[in-house]
């Protein structure tokens, strides 16, 4: 009988083990480790546990986004275990100032929350950036963070967590466009913004089956004969009631939306079968074709382009792919093994908009990349801007030594053409040589150009 009431107590004390060790478990789970908060994870679901109480009690609910102001450039010169101390420090203000029943949480690198039931919003914003403007000292430097904070309120702005949230995001980002070390509130601008942003996204869905997004093309060039050697494909949306929108209008949101491999593919198909006579005809030797990050992060995607290819009657070697630095940053290994799997069909890549981000001339050294285009940045200032200048044609030099050819882009004068050409670049693209058109605009000017060479001076 001992024995068994024991035996009863041992597992009693197990038992109590066991929870306690599952409590810590979950509460870590939920606890970003540098600041003891609460974490992202646990902030959602917080978030719409609140707000299922106010919705019962018929209370409010103030969504306060914060972002630290010019956090990147402290952690690059403070380093980066100064700009973790910060943070730890900053996260403590947070929550050592936060009101009874506040929820102050870190959502990810130097974005916080605070989820409040307050009514006074404009003076807890206030006192927000307050704690934010404090000043830290870190390894024996004064350090001024400041940030800005963006605010939406259920249930006046948004119903739900995902709008509530969306909201104080797009409030967060007008106060730091406005200069940071500021609170902004959702309003009717920004609802008018989200409102016109969501008829665009759903349009836009609509748009690609309907086969609104079309290929245009611009001529790339021979720098030397200034004969049209290739085209780079653009996509264009030809909207029903907007007219031709550009790229800029909705490429990056079709990224966000996972939509732009679709818009890809169809750009794709659509400009190989344009382009395949054009190069049977010996009108040109290249198809330049744009593909975004998202595209390229998909393991199948040169298996798969390979494969669409072969459908088309566009010969492999005729194919150039434009890639960015963005994207080898993010998975270099990967990279490589789309690079050479293109390459070994034939396929050429080139390293689209150099000169803008890491210019990672490692990644030129060893991956099978055998064209440059140099960003249109650079080009600017070529010919105007003496350093700049040196640097374009040092550049030249480099990628000429390297076996690598250089597409310069956005060549909008003929100084700017005399000049790269005379530091060795061998093709151009730009307004000074012709715009991006649409097939039967382009396909018209191959065919008169392809007789005798274009004089360099002409300009459409
Ligand atoms: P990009 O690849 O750098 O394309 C060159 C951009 O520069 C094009 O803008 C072109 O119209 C413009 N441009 C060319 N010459 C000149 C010039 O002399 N002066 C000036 N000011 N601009 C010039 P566009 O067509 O608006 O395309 C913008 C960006 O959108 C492209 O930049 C590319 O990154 C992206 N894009 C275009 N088509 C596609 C596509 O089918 N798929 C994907 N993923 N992205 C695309
Ligand atoms: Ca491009
Ligand atoms: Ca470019």
């Amino acid at each position: 009988m001992a024995q068994l009431s024991e035996r009863l107590s041992e597992l009693a004390a197990r038992v109590a083990e066991l929870e306690a060790e599952r409590e810590l478990t979950l509460r870590l789970a939920q606890t970003d480790s540098l600041t003891g908060l609460v974490n992202r994870g646990a902030f959602t679901s917080g978030l719409c546990e609140r707000l299922d109480e106010a919705r019962a009690a018929g209370g409010q609910v103030a969504l306060f986004v914060i972002d630290l102001d010019r956090f990147k450039s402290l952690n690059d010169s403070l380093g980066h275990h100064a700009g973790d101390m910060l943070l730890a420090e900053l996260g403590h203000r947070l929550s050592e100032d936060a009101l009874p029943g506040e929820l102050v949480a870190r959502l990810g690198g130097d974005e916080f929350a605070v989820i409040s039931s307050t009514t006074d919003v404009a003076a807890r914003a206030e006192r927000l950036l307050q704690t934010l403007g404090q000043q830290h000292v870190i390894y024996g430097r004064t350090v001024a963070s400041g940030g800005s904070v963006g605010v939406a309120v259920f249930p006046r702005d948004a119903s739900d967590a995902v709008d509530l949230q969306r909201f104080a995001d797009m409030a967060l980002y007008r106060a730091k466009s406005g200069g940071g070390r500021r609170w902004h509130c959702f309003d009717s601008d920004l609802r008018a913004a989200s409102e016109a942003r969501r008829t665009l996204e759903a349009e836009l869905r609509r748009a690609i089956p309907a086969g609104e997004i079309e290929p245009w093309f611009q001529p790339i060039v021979d720098a030397m004969t200034a004969r049209m050697v290739g085209v780079e494909v653009l996509a264009r949306w030809r909207h029903p009631q907007k007219g031709l929108l550009a790229p800029g209008a909705f490429v990056p949101m079709a990224e966000e939306l996972g939509l732009i491999r679709t818009i890809d593919e169809a750009v794709f198909e659509a400009a190989c079968a344009t382009t395949a006579p054009w190069v049977a005809d010996g009108l040109i030797e290249v198809v330049s074709v744009n593909v975004s990050p998202r595209d390229l992060l998909d393991p199948g995607f040169s298996r798969k382009l390979i494969g669409r290819l072969g459908k088309t009657a566009l010969p492999a070697t005729a194919l150039t792919v434009e890639i960015t630095e963005t994207f080898l940053l993010q998975d270099l290994a990967l990279a490589r093994r789309h690079i050479e799997r293109l390459a070994a069909r034939g396929v050429n890549v080139a390293l689209d908009d150099f000169g803008t981000g890491y210019s990672n001339l490692r990644a030129l050294m060893h991956l099978p990349i055998q064209t440059v285009k140099l960003d249109r940045s650079l080009i600017d200032d070529v010919g105007r801007d003496a350093r700049v200048s040196k640097l374009v044609a040092a550049m030249l030099h480099a990628a000429r030594s390297l076996g690598v050819r250089i597409v310069a882009e956005g060549v909008e004068h003929e100084s700017q053409a005399l000049f790269l050409r005379s530091a060795g670049c061998e093709r151009m693209q730009g307004y000074f040589f012709a715009r991006p058109m649409p097939a039967d605009a382009m396909e018209a000017m191959l065919r008169e150009a392809n007789g005798p060479a274009l004089p360099l001076a002409v300009a459409s």
